[in-house]
């Protein structure tokens, strides 16, 4: 299942930032997650237990946000939200030659240490 191994590969970068910081556990999440990543929210939900279980982010809790999909069209710079299931066609000239600028995202926006230090907290990769 796709939600599995999203919820698994996030498990595994947060618990390995929380390794590195000396962290006992994990209490949160927040993930961003694109409306055209093609997550379904409740699959995640589910399967985050699950993927958690054994980790030191058992218990923890998944807060994922939508984020709204943004397009903007090449040749003139006309920007709009294309949706669900997404209008990838220029509202202004009807081109198509178009890029995406939000709404692929899976992002670990923040974590909340169970026992870590205080302050706005480590970026999940750990690095300074
Ligand atoms: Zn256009």
């Amino acid at each position: 299942m796709h939600e599995m191994s999203i919820a698994a590969a996030v498990v595994d970068q947060v618990s390995r930032a929380a390794a590195e910081h000396g962290a006992r556990g994990v209490t949160a999440v927040r993930l961003d997650v694109g409306e055209l990543a093609g997550v379904v929210p409740a699959a995640l939900d589910f399967c985050w237990e699950l993927a958690c279980e054994g980790t030191a982010l058992a218990g923890s809790v998944l807060s994922a946000t939508t984020v709204t999909a943004r397009a903007r069209c090449v040749p003139c710079a006309v920007e709009w939200a294309p949706g669900l299931p997404p209008d990838l066609g220029c509202p202004g000239c009807g081109g198509g030659r178009v890029e995406l600028l939000t709404g692929r995202e899976l992002q670990i926006r923040g974590v909340d240490w169970a026992d870590g230090p205080p302050g706005p907290g480590p970026g999940p990769t750990g690095e300074a």
